[in-house]
């Protein structure tokens, strides 16, 4: 089980649930994932950051990096 850092308040804990993914962002290049610990941190996450300014990503891009993913507890990622 992976021990996440909150983005927003630094907090950590596990059983992500919410989380930005730059797989749906035209902003990132490769694949960042910052967890929030809960929904409070990922509405805030809207307010302080730029995310929504830039288009949504689409299509996804394909290939390795840049699997869909579900869950990130199981997994490693990159984040920043
Ligand atoms: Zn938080």
């Amino acid at each position: 089980m992976t021990n996440h850092t909150c983005y927003v308040c630094k907090k950590t804990f596990t059983n992500a649930i919410y989380w930005y993914d730059s797989l749906h962002d035209t902003k990132y290049d490769k694949r960042i994932i910052r967890p929030f610990c809960g929904p409070p941190c990922a509405n805030k996450y809207r307010e302080i950051s730029d995310v929504n300014d830039y288009p949504i990503r689409k299509p996804f891009p394909q290939g390795a990096g840049w699997e869909i993913i579900s869950n990130i507890d199981y997994i490693e990622y990159e984040t920043d």
